[in-house]
């Protein structure tokens, strides 16, 4: 039989990432003022179209990486030879302004939720180049806060611009080899350089390292840490720098970008990765390189907290959007997939609607959760955030990268399912994202780590208590109408919130932070999406009883009960279980034994 001939399956359709998604629209018109939606919904729905087309094809151009480390003479030039596709990619962020929007503040503190809205719904066809950018957009904004007026003229203005020939892109140089999530023993060394001219962008040092991963190698500039003071002062020993990647740092738009070779950065190697195959991941050694001193000496860790501030929330919106993708491929194939000898379709048969069911529930919770996060974000930018609204923001950014990296991982395995095995294909996109993916889950701290810092933020300020607050004014809003149809889940979002506020109580127990975290970001996210579904009923949206019915479903049905017992089990946990665990890891016998797998 020739392919022609016999069955022909149905290839799925993709429709507008904006116009067809099932929250964003609605979403967007709760959180955005009239005239601020009109014009943000028409550019959602433009660019929506660009992602099906132009990006999609560019996708179709990008290739890994190449490094070039030596020239025909032998001498050392380090040429990072980056795709096609990967260059018009980012082009393509630069022009539809990804960093630039949340700068040009043409919406106040809304323009924030409009940058993030666009990324949305072009990172899962993007190659992962909202890696690059989003250090960008990081650094952008530590310039913005404690950058000098020159950097501002020549750094700033460029990493904010839209003109694809003059924009730069920044990376963030944290992780060396003794520790990424802890930095403590970072080993570059930054040193005055004696002597120098002043410089407009800040005090000259020299920098001497080795950077293990450096993902935007590609960039025209770095934040680094490194070491002004002692070993023995650990992360207090820590100064910020801005570092050129290539020399000269300003140089005229026609011409040709140096090699990182001219501010002495070798690359020593790409990285060898898992996924996010285009990025151009390496590890760097820095053997004298000019560095700017940013902010006060030794207070690196403090001000470098911007950046990771944004890059999560960029990790964040990024690990939905793959879901979004990964979701909207499930629920169009089961449009056309019939099963039952052909009799009837996927989407008329209930067992496999309610997968997806499951997987749209989880899906609107996150984008909720997330959408949540970047409307203070963009508040607190702005200077119009409350101080209950800054306090909450410092929670739940760390919360909600750490639980849409968690969530997401598994859900898109789950869509992959959705199809068969035609989900199990290169070419239908998700099993390129399930691996791209991953990376939230490690990247700018793994779910332990910013569990950890969730425990910090709450030790050091009243930041718990705000959240309370606004948690309970939210369940007190619920009109008499709602709150009769939904005393359940309120009732129990109650007693989860006294459980959270139990479980952050000092000391807390070496097992909870991660338990509590996802019992945080549940609560958070259910009260999204009850901020959400109160507004649809009152204002009459035409999905109302939906939002309503899967905020019921989120609460009741999605694991906030075992998040709770975790919880519990966690908390009363006697001291044997820690020993416990050890012994069913390591054994009983003999602990320089290789791990029992
Ligand atoms: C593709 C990719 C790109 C990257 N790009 C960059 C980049 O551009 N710039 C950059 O600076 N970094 C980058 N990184 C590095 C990344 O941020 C780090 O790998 C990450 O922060 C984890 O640090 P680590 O590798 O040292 O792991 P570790 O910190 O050693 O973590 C190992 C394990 O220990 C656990 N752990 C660590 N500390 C604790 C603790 N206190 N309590 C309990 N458990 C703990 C973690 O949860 C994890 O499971 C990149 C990483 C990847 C994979």
């Amino acid at each position: 039989m020739r392919v022609e001939e016999g069955f022909q399956p149905v290839p799925f359709v993709e429709g507008n990432p904006y116009t067809t998604d099932p929250v964003l629209p609605s979403l967007l018109k709760r959180i955005l003022p009239p005239h601020v939606f009109h014009d943000v919904s028409q550019d959602m729905e433009r660019f929506g179209g660009e992602v099906l087309t132009t990006m999609r094809n560019m996708c179709k151009l990008a290739t890994p990486p190449q490094l070039i480390q030596y020239d025909s003479w032998g001498r050392r030039v380090d040429e990072l030879r980056t795709s096609e596709g990967w260059r018009g990619l980012k082009d393509i962020y630069v022009r539809e302004g990804l960093v630039a929007i949340p700068y040009e503040r043409k919406y106040q503190e809304h323009s924030r939720p409009y940058g993030f809205a666009k990324l949305f719904i072009a990172a899962a066809d993007s190659e992962v180049t909202d890696c690059p950018m989003s250090m960008t957009d990081g650094v952008a904004r530590v310039i913005e806060l404690i950058g000098s007026p020159a950097l501002k003229e020549d750094i700033f203005r460029r990493l904010t611009s839209r003109d694809p020939v003059e924009a730069y892109t920044a990376g963030q140089w944290m992780t060396e080899r003794p520790g990424g999530s802890d930095v403590s023993r970072t080993e570059t060394r930054a040193t005055q350089v004696q002597d120098a001219t002043s410089s407009p962008y800040g005090t000259p040092y020299k920098m001497d390292g080795f950077k293990w991963f450096s993902s935007a190698t590609d960039s025209d500039v770095a934040l680094a840490l490194a070491r002004t003071g002692r070993p023995e002062d650990g992360s207090r020993g820590l100064s910020l720098f801005l570092i050129p990647v290539r020399l000269p740092l300003v140089r005229p738009s026609s011409s040709p970008r140096p090699s990182a070779v001219t501010n002495n950065i070798f690359i020593h190697r790409l990285k060898n990765k898992f996924g996010t195959k285009i990025v151009p991941t390496a590890e760097l050694s820095i053997q004298g390189a000019d560095g700017y001193l940013l902010g006060q000496p030794n207070q690196g860790v403090k001000l470098i907290t911007p950046v990771l501030n944004i890059t999560r929330t960029h990790s964040a919106v990024g690990s939905v959007a793959y879901l979004r993708k990964c979701l909207a491929i499930a629920t169009e194939h089961s449009k056309n997939r019939a099963i039952k000898g052909g009799r009837q379709l996927l989407k008329d048969t209930p067992l496999h609607v309610a997968e997806l069911a499951r997987l749209h529930v989880l899906y609107r919770a996150l984008v909720h959760f997330v959408f949540g996060v970047v409307v203070l974000l963009g508040k607190t930018e702005c200077g119009v955030a409350t101080e209950n609204e800054s306090l909450r923001l410092r929670l739940l950014t760390p919360a909600i990268k750490a639980f849409a990296a968690e969530k997401c991982a598994t859900a898109m395995e789950d869509c992959m399912a959705c199809l068969g095995g035609e989900g199990y294909m290169e070419e239908n996109g998700i099993s390129k994202l399930i691996p791209d993916g991953l990376v939230e889950k490690i990247w700018e701290g793994t779910v332990n780590v910013l569990s950890l810092d969730l425990v910090r933020a709450t030790e050091k300020s009243p930041a718990l208590s705000a959240f309370i607050t606004w948690a309970r004014d939210i369940l007190n809003s619920c009109p008499d109408s709602l709150a009769q149809s939904l005393g359940g889940p309120i009732a129990s979002l109650r007693i989860a919130l006294d459980a959270l506020t139990d479980a952050y109580k000092a000391p807390m127990h070496p097992l909870l932070p991660r338990p509590a975290l996802l019992l945080f970001a549940h609560i958070a996210s259910s009260l999204n999406l009850l901020e959400h579904a109160i507004w649809a009923v009152n204002t009459g949206e035409p999905d109302s009883a939906t939002d309503v019915e899967v905020f019921r479903r989120w609460v009741l049905e999605s694991g906030l009960d075992v998040t709770l017992e975790n919880v519990r089990r966690a908390k009363n946990a006697p001291g044997e279980r820690v020993q416990a665990d050890t012994n069913i890891v390591y054994g009983t016998m003999n602990t320089k034994t290789a791990a029992r797998l």
